[in-house]
């Protein structure tokens, strides 16, 4: 809990107390932190079932309290003895600390002890030896992920040494959501999230809510399944929400994260070693990915292309691609496939899901690309038709497909021009933005858009088919798609207009 006032931090307070029964008043955030006890003694006399723990981080442990070490435990004393049931303090200023200090100190709360490594992941059991030398009743360390791979020395080093010692653990970083989420099953006592979206404390911190609601941390156990998506970025990801959502619904045992894989050797690390039992492929690994798997079908050899892949029982990785589902399922329920005329604009990846699946299906394919090259070779391994693009205004087809990435983020470009769009339906794969401006010119000319968002939840739906051997909840996922994508949306454009605002002052 921050706030730059203790009304507004215990406000704040106030406004989560019936969701959250236990909180940390980041004491160090506010200018002059002794003035927060009296609302410290307030709020947890008014709120007797809430566990919280004072913490007045000084700028050694990365805190932002600027006062002495006798100063920072003056504080952490007042705000025990105003009950607060746990007391925060860094390794750095416990070991210099008078003897005997800390000790009167815990005789009032219980004492965190804690270590922060804002650069990287390394000697954990060193730091831990060190820690220990002080008699404190929690050990909390936090270190920054790199790699993902951190996140697994941090759980190996949890559960090697979480039975002896009470220990928190978790890697910081947007690479540390592995551990932020999977640290309490592996041995860590408790984790940290920010109150709210915006408030974090920490790098990588995701909200109490998401932790709850989206991750289900409450419900993970040693049986819990954890899948994933792996790309470089990937940051702005929906499929977490989306394959979340789907594993609430249908009542599956499983977690989905965002996994930033800077590299295919650190991500293949880890699917090892977690392990991880499906993977969501995406930019720039599709291709790359093949050579690390064990087996996959004929259809995604043809393709050269894996966004799916499967942990089997015996430990072997087999690779799918669903990307053609996300075309053709979309497709099916609004036209019959059986020779219908189809262009589909690019060669790469995701074009290739769809020429050899809607060939498959019987479609009449059409393709244009920039290159001709690509084109020609995609042409003729699918058996589809090259189309020059001085030919296209001639031509009427009842679907095209934009497989390229024209017109994505803030492009206002399109791949087409207004008279060469003459279909019944556009397919367009790009859903951010929605409204791109192949798609404006679409409507104008009477054409039914079919969106990106679609086509992303159709091949989410395939994996989670492939996964679970369940039916895939597409109503429920498109409908979270939708609303996470909006929200997106808006959060860009507000910040745009923040950014555009500070230009003008
Ligand atoms: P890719 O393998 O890099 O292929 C890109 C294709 O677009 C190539 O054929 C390339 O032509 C063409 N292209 C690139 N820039 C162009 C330009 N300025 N003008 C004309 N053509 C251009 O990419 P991909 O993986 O196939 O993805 C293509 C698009 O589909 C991306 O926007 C991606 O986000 C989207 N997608 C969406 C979903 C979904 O679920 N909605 C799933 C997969 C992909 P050259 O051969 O001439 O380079």
């Amino acid at each position: 809990m921050t706030g730059i006032e203790p009304a507004e931090m215990f406000d704040k307070a106030e406004a989560i107390v019936r969701d959250d029964g236990f909180m940390e008043f980041r004491l160090d955030y506010l200018p002059r932190p002794g003035l927060a006890v009296p609302k410290i003694k307030k709020f947890t006399e008014l709120h007797p079932h809430v566990f919280s723990i004072a913490t007045c981080r000084r700028g050694v442990g990365g805190g932002r309290f600027r006062g002495s070490l006798a100063a920072q435990l003056e504080i952490l004393t007042r705000a025990a003895d105003n009950g607060c049931q746990l007391v925060d303090v860094e390794l750095e200023g416990a070991e210099k600390a008078k003897p005997g200090v800390l000790q009167k100190l815990r005789t009032r709360a219980a004492l965190i002890l804690s270590y922060h490594d804002f650069r990287c992941t390394r000697k954990l059991e060193n730091i831990l030896e060190r820690m220990t030398a002080i008699p404190a009743d929690f050990y909390k360390i936090v270190t920054t992920a790199t790699t993902l791979s951190d996140n697994v020395v941090m759980m190996k080093f949890l559960e090697e040494h979480s039975d002896r010692h009470s220990l928190i653990g978790l890697c910081m970083g947007e690479q540390g959501i592995i551990s932020r989420v999977l640290g309490v099953r592996a041995g860590s006592v408790f984790t940290f999230a920010a109150a709210h979206p915006g408030q974090e404390t920490g790098a990588g911190q995701v909200s109490a809510q998401e932790l709850r609601s989206t991750y289900r941390i409450e419900g993970l156990d040693a049986a819990t399944r954890v899948f994933g998506v792996a790309g470089d970025p990937i940051a702005h990801s929906l499929s977490p929400i989306i394959m979340n959502t789907a594993l609430r619904r249908e009542n599956v045992n499983g977690v989905y994260l965002a996994l930033h894989a800077k590299t295919l050797p650190d991500l293949m690390a880890c699917v090892r070693d977690i392990p991880i039992h499906g993977l969501s492929i995406t930019m720039p690994y599709k291709g790359a990915i093949l050579e690390h798997l064990d087996n996959t079908d004929s259809h995604t050899a043809k393709i050269g292309a894996c966004n799916t892949i499967v942990r089997a029982q015996d430990g072997k990785l087999y690779g799918f691609n669903t990307d053609t589902s996300g075309v053709v399922r979309p497709l099916e329920q609004r036209l019959p496939l059986q020779g219908a005329k189809i262009l589909v604009v690019g060669a790469g990846g995701a074009a290739r899901a769809a020429v050899f699946g809607l060939k498959e299906r019987g479609c009449e394919v059409y393709i244009l690309n920039r290159s001709m090259p690509a084109g020609q070779k995609l042409a003729r391994s699918a058996k589809a038709r090259l189309v020059k693009r001085a030919d296209l205004r001639k031509l009427t087809f009842d679907v095209i497909i934009n497989a390229t990435p024209v017109g994505m983020g803030s492009s206002k470009e399109s791949p087409l021009n207004p008279d060469e769009i003459n279909a019944r339906y556009l397919l367009e794969m790009i859903y951010d933005p929605p409204e791109t401006r192949l798609v404006q010119l679409a409507r104008t000319r009477g054409v039914d858009v079919i969106p990106g968002i679609e086509m992303l939840v159709q091949q989410a739906a395939r994996q989670f088919e492939i996964w679970t051997g369940k039916p895939a909840p597409t109503d429920e996922m498109l409908r979270i798609a939708n609303i996470a994508l909006q929200e997106q949306t808006a959060r860009k454009a507000g910040g745009k207009a923040t950014a555009k605002k500070k230009q003008l002052s």
